[in-house]
């Protein structure tokens, strides 16, 4: 019977003639590396590693997130970490696929305190890729599934305390009679996805925003705004968007979603309130943090600070001679209200990114005259390519059919190093750059200074490495190509009463003109709330020491200063775009969860300081 059925093409007998198969493979490695990594020799599982692989730990191993490479790599990490992080239990979760060239699994296992999850990629019987990651501490399980909390309490109890109660009871004293372990500054997304992990971890936590109501930080940007990211990208943690949740969503509708979101994961979100400023106490181990809430002063002392404050919050705005004569509107983008006080207007918008199309576009509809000044290139990708060429497999209504969800696409985006993953990217953009090649054309007729990234790995490097310089085009394009918008390339040399005088002398007449320049470092946000000296003992925030614009290097290997331990003690930055931050949520939550409950956490590989900001 046995001998009737077929075997998948990837099966193949051995030398010595019993059945070889991704899975026999996979248990093969995962077994050997288990014996090695439980007699404690860090040499014996080094050298399972390809002379040319990474393996990538998000916190499981590390209390970090860190990749390292090769044989020597692994080595260096299991022997600080082996002793302590007592790894075990490695299976694979589903069949693994593939050749013996490559071969693919999921895998879970556990360590001393925790249980993780992770994935590996074999060539030939040595790791490539391997991601580990923890998922949960032992012990402090989440209380969801089949933990989920009972809500009613059967019984008669004449001290019984209603949910609301309760919930009243905690805002009373959260903050005033009683201190919270984690203060988040900034209740953006990035603050809110994160708070919501705490929340069911079971973290005392108090999120402080400036803005009058959850979702204000996208409600407050221009009005023709809709998120660039399509729905699959986006979900929160623990509650996704519903099935008819449109593509793309407007910013309005998006932050009515926080706002909700807030309210049913039972955040402490302290709205109307600004963080003023915050020292570290060395001695007593905690911040001392001061906010004002209602006019007046309250002093927080949280034991860890996290900096929620948003990459595109703290504005690039350019010093030009002539901006304090000029005699129209002069705005950053963040704050341009949108177009509809300009109709029959001259507006001048310099930068050409996201934002500058955005604007420019909702200018043009409103019967502006608009002008684009282009300084350097851009890259543009088209939205209906990128939806399909470059996240289509993963994060689409496709993925979702054959059995990739978000969490599984999170996993698969996260187990590609980024070292390597430019690699993955580049036939993607090219496949763009052939598919469009006639919209890229009509572009540079009209002018425009087109890239694809330093070494043509397109949007998602762009981003990763310095979170700009790019438009992911929804039809502004369009409107650059055929002249609606106009085009300017070259800097800004002055500014006169009603003009912006470009280096070569050309001359743009203005009523208006929008900064669409971008962002600064989130490590100024640091400078701000606390000292410039624990901004600069922290380091630049974001990027990957790529080498390439904005992204000096040395190579870090994991985007610096992001959901990790930083040089400042108890000091953290969140956020990200709503993948990022949906995802690496988890990994910082755990971190200060395990700190909270006093599990030992030994970092290892500290991220040293190459750049101040
Ligand atoms: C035009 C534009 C389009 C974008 N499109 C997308 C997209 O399609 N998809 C996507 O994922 N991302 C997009 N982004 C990136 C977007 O900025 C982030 O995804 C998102 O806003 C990040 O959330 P965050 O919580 O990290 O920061 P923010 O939303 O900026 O929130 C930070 C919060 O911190 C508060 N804050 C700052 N300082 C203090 C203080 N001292 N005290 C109290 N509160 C303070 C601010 O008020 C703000 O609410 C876009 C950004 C821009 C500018």
């Amino acid at each position: 019977m046995t001998e009737t059925l077929e075997r998948p093409a990837s099966d193949m007998r051995t030398e010595n003639g019993a059945v070889d198969s991704p899975a026999r493979r996979v248990a093969a490695w995962l077994s050997d590396f288990e014996s090695a990594l439980t007699a404690g020799d860090a040499e014996a599982a080094a050298v399972m590693f390809d002379a040319d692989s990474y393996w990538r730990d998000l916190v499981a191993f590390t209390w970090n997130i860190k990749t390292v490479e090769g044989p020597d790599g692994a080595r260096d990490m299991l022997a600080a970490t082996l002793e302590h992080v007592a790894p075990h239990g490695f299976v694979a979760t589903e069949e693994p696929t593939g050749t013996p060239d490559l071969t693919e699994a999921w895998i879970e296992f556990q360590t001393q305190v925790g249980r993780g999850r992770g994935h590996l990629r074999l060539k030939g019987d040595k790791a490539w890729t391997l991601l580990t990651t923890l998922d949960e501490l032992k012990g402090y399980e989440e209380s969801k599934s089949q933990r989920r909390p009972m809500g009613a309490q059967h019984g008669a109890d004449k001290n019984r305390k209603t949910w609301l109660e309760k919930r009243e009871q905690e805002a009373r004293e959260l903050g005033h009679t009683t201190q919270p372990y984690v203060v988040i500054v900034g209740g953006g997304q990035g603050g809110i996805a994160l708070g919501a992990r705490l929340r069911q971890l079971d973290v005392p936590t108090i999120i402080v925003e400036r803005n009058e109501r959850p979702g204000d930080s996208w409600r407050k940007r221009y009005k023709s705004l809709c998120l660039h990211d399509p729905v699959w990208y986006d979900h929160l943690p623990y509650i996704d968007f519903p099935p008819n949740w449109p593509v793309f969503s407007p910013k309005d509708k998006i932050g009515d979603w926080l706002e909700m979101y807030t309210k049913v994961m039972e955040l402490t979100y302290w709205s109307s309130t600004e963080a003023k400023s915050a020292k570290y106490d060395e001695d007593a181990g905690e911040w001392i943090v001061v906010v004002e809430r209602d006019g007046a002063d309250i002093t927080l002392r949280p034991k860890q600070l996290v900096l929620a404050t948003g990459m595109s919050g703290k504005p690039n705005i350019p010093s030009i001679t002539g901006m304090s004569g000029f005699m129209g509107d002069q705005h950053h983008s963040s704050q341009h209200p949108g177009p509809d006080a300009y109709v029959g207007q001259k507006a001048v918008v310099i930068g050409s990114n996201n934002s500058a199309h955005d604007i420019c576009a909702a200018l043009w509809e409103a019967g502006a005259d608009v002008t684009m000044v282009q300084r350097s290139s851009t890259h543009i990708v088209r939205s209906d390519s990128l939806m399909d060429l470059g996240l289509g497999d993963l994060y689409s209504e496709r993925a979702v059919a054959s059995g990739v969800t978000t969490n599984k696409a999170d996993m698969i985006f996260a187990s590609l190093p980024y070292r390597i993953l430019h690699e993955f990217q580049i036939p993607v953009y090219n496949a763009i750059r052939e598919r469009d090649a006639d919209f890229y054309k009509r572009l540079e007729a009209a002018g425009f200074q087109l890239d694809y990234g330093e070494d043509d790995s397109g949007l998602f490097m762009k981003y990763l490495r310095r979170g700009s310089g790019y438009y992911i085009d929804v039809g502004a394009s369009e409107l650059v190509a055929n002249g609606d918008i106009k085009l300017a390339s070259g800097s800004v040399e002055k500014l006169t009463e009603h003009s912006v005088v470009l280096s070569d002398g050309t001359e743009l007449p203005a009523d208006l003109v929008v900064y669409a320049t971008g962002y600064g470092s989130m490590n100024g946000w640091a400078a701000d709330l606390i000292s410039q000296e624990v901004a600069d003992k922290v380091g630049k925030v974001w990027g990957l020491g790529s080498d390439t614009t904005k992204d000096p290097g040395p190579w870090e290997g994991e985007q610096r200063n992001m959901w990790k331990p930083t040089q400042q003690e108890a000091l953290w930055f969140h956020g990200g775009n709503l993948h990022q931050s949906r995802h690496y949520s988890l990994y910082l939550a755990l971190q200060l969860k395990a700190r909270q409950v006093g599990i030992p956490t030994p970092v290892y590989g500290l991220q040293e300081v190459h750049h101040l900001s």
